[in-house]
Formats: structure tokens, sequence, C-alpha cells
């Protein structure tokens, strides 16, 4: 852990953020913090809580000065803060000019894809599982991403629906008739406000705001077998990442392994197993189910995927793993193969939400 300072009350300096890469500037008005500045001026960063929580606002400080409002070791390691690497929503400038590399999906802080603000509208809907569904957005301009990176979406024109949710590719770009096409799969969240607006009615034709991509889950080239673990629709971009695989190539054998409550929960099995059929390597797909009632004919795996994960963990030891979902299986999954498989081989995006990050958002507010 390292130390932090808090920020002196108003100095009535005023700065400039520059975004590297990019010819976008933003002024700063005193003590007012990068994210602040950035979302005031329209900038695409990748951004939740706002509050320190989430760790989606981490970039790199390429040029001047900063201070941090509070300790953010939960995100940005020793080692990371050393090498430039800080959370936006905590960091106000210090110095008259700072700049920051927003993060893409290449190696640790390389910007592949610098993020850009669409229109888009929403061109279908269509019912995956009984709480989720597919949801295709057409953009108004190309959009190019990373299997494994997430978009950001806003309704503008319905009240309270202009901070930003976050929502992974759920296909290959390789794969998309068009580039100005996107996929989601969106679980509706009980008590949520997008999806309870989204699944209220048919919402084709809506207008939206996607911010994207954000974010650096994606494969990693590694001489790996690959254990793909994901939860719900975590699944999203865990299927991108194989389309993707598949694409290109990889010939490395995969462990998928998907938990879902019931039979009914399952979705996308279709594209999955055409996958599996076509996959070059060893293909095993592990559906587990957490809440099958016991009466029925299912005669898959039972349980949680982490009871998987513990019995092969020995053999599970040699892999690259992928994990992705709601942040309680991720963080069970990790307690299980953190110790058998190197901290670099291990890759997951925690799905979390509001209601997640709600008692320490509040508490700093
Ligand atoms: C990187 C990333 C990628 C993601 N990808 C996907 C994806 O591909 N598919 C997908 O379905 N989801 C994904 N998620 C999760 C998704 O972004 C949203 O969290 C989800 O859709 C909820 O949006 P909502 O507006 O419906 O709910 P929200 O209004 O944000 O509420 C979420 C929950 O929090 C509760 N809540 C809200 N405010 C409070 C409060 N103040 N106190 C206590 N509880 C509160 C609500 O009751 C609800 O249960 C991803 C998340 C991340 C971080």
């Amino acid at each position: 852990m390292f130390g932090f300072k808090s920020i002196p009350k108003e100095s009535g300096r005023k700065g400039t953020l520059r975004v590297a890469g990019s010819n976008r500037v933003a002024p700063i008005a005193a003590g007012e913090t990068h994210l602040g500045a950035a979302v005031r001026e329209d900038i695409p960063f990748p951004r939740m809580c706002n509050v320190g929580e989430c760790g989606a606002c981490k970039c790199r400080l390429t040029r001047g000065q900063i201070r941090l409002k509070k300790d953010i070791s939960r995100h940005v390691s020793t080692e990371e803060l050393s090498s430039g690497f800080i959370l936006a929503c905590q960091s106000v400038a210090e110095s008259a000019e700072v700049e920051v590399e927003v993060l893409g999906a290449g190696d640790d802080g390389s910007v592949r894809q610098a993020p850009r603000r669409l229109e888009a509208s929403i061109t279908q809907m269509t019912m995956l599982a009984p709480d989720v569904c597919e949801l295709e957005l057409s953009l108004a301009a190309d959009i190019d991403y990373v299997a494994g990176q997430y978009a950001q979406l806003t309704v503008p024109e319905v009240p309270g629906l202009d901070e930003p949710r976050c929502y992974s590719f759920a296909e290959a770009p390789t794969g998309r008739s068009s580039r100005r096409r996107a996929i989601f799969h969106v679980r509706h969240v009980p008590g949520g406000a997008f999806t309870g607006w989204l699944f209220a009615a048919d919402r084709t034709g809506a207008r939206v705001c996607l911010s994207g991509p954000h974010g650096g889950f994606c494969y990693r080239e590694a001489d790996r077998p690959l254990l793909c673990v994901a939860a719900g629709t975590g699944l999203a971009p865990i299927k991108a990442i194989l389309e993707q695989g598949l694409a290109e190539g990889f010939t490395q054998d995969v462990t998928l392994v998907v938990g879902a409550r019931t039979r009914r929960d399952l979705y996308a099995i279709e594209s999955i197993l055409a996958i599996q059929q076509r996959w070059h390597g060893w293909f095993t797909f592990v559906p587990v189910l957490s809440k099958e009632s016991e009466s029925s004919t299912w005669g898959g795996r039972r349980g949680r995927v982490t009871d998987y994960l513990r019995e092969r963990e020995t053999s599970l030891a040699d892999c690259a793993a992928y994990l992705c979902g709601p942040p309680a299986m991720i963080d069970s999954a990790l307690e299980v193969l953190r110790h058998r498989i190197p901290a670099k081989h291990l890759h997951h995006d925690r799905f979390l939400d509001r209601g997640s990050m709600a008692p320490a958002a509040s508490a700093v507010a």
C-alpha cells in the first residue's frame, strides 16, 4: 500500500488536461478531477462509479504532476503507480498541464483503439433466456474493438439514463457483417434503471449513445491451454474471444466452463457448440447449473463453477485463465486459481453494478 495526500482546498489554480494520442484537450477547474474535466468536455473516458471504487477510469499519466484524493491501491499496484497508472476520478492536477493515456486493450497502457462516442439506434432485441436479451445496435460510424472489450451506453432522451452502463461486445470484431453494428448480451437486473427501461417494452428504434471501446480484457498471447470461465452474461466477451481465436486459427486446447442457474438460463449454446465443432484443438464445454430442480432430467454438472475448478485445479495449472461475470464468482474463482496459475496468466473482467458499489460510493459522497 502506498501513501496518499489529501488535496488542499481550492488552490485557485487552473490547468489543462490532454489525452495522449488524440487532439482532445479539456480545461481543468481548480480542484477538479481529471475524470470530471474529461466528462465535462465530452471526452470518451471509461467510467462508472466516479468515487474510486470500480477502477474503470484507470489510465496512465504521461506528463505533469498530480495528487491523489484517496488510496487507490485496490486498483493500482505499487509497481503500476510507479509506471504512472492512476485513477482519473481520484487524481487532481498539480501542474498546469497534465497528459493521460486512456487505456485500451494493448499491453497495459498501449492504446490500440482510441475510444469514441457514437450515436446509435437499437435495431433488434432478441430474447436469449428469460432475463437476457441480445441487443443489436446500428452505429452512426464504424467502430473497431478487440474481442473482450466493452462499450458504455447511455440513453440521452430518457431521464436518469445519462449515467453510462457497461456492456461487453458479444461477437468477435471479425465476425460482424458491418463495422457499424454492435451486439451485446444484456441481463435484466432487478431494480436496475437502464435494464428496467430496456426490458419494459420493445425498444427497437430507440436512440442510444455508445462510448468505446474500453477495457483491457482480451486474449494475451501465451503458449498455454485456455481456461474460460463465464457466469451469466459473462459469456458475452468470452464468446467473442473464442470466436476471435477460431478466426485466427488458435490451436490451444480449451476448457469452457459456463455457470447458470437453470437450464433455461443457459443461452447461446448453439453458438458455443458451433465454435467447439470447428476448434482446431481439444474443446471441452462444461455447463454447470446451480439451481436446476432435482427432478429435472438435466444430466450435466450441478453446483457452482468454482466446485468444478476446485476439483480440477491441478490439471488446470498450466492454463491461461479468462474469467468473466459477477464479482462474487470472479473472486471465488480467483481464490482457487491463484494458487495454481501465475498472476500474469489470470485475466478477468468483473461485471460490477451500482448495487455492488453503492455502500462504498455513499460512504465517500
Ligand atoms: C466492464 C463491464 C462489462 C459489463 N458487461 C456486461 C454485459 O455484457 N452484459 C450485462 O448484462 N452486464 C454487463 N455488465 C453489468 C452492467 O453494466 C450493469 O451493471 C447492469 O446492466 C445494470 O444496469 P442497470 O441500469 O439496469 O442497473 P442499475 O440502475 O445500475 O442498478 C444495478 C443494481 O444496483 C442496485 N442499486 C442501484 N443504485 C443503488 C444504490 N444507490 N444502493 C444500493 N443498490 C443500488 C439496483 O437495485 C440494481 O439491483 C458489465 C459491467 C462491467 C463493469
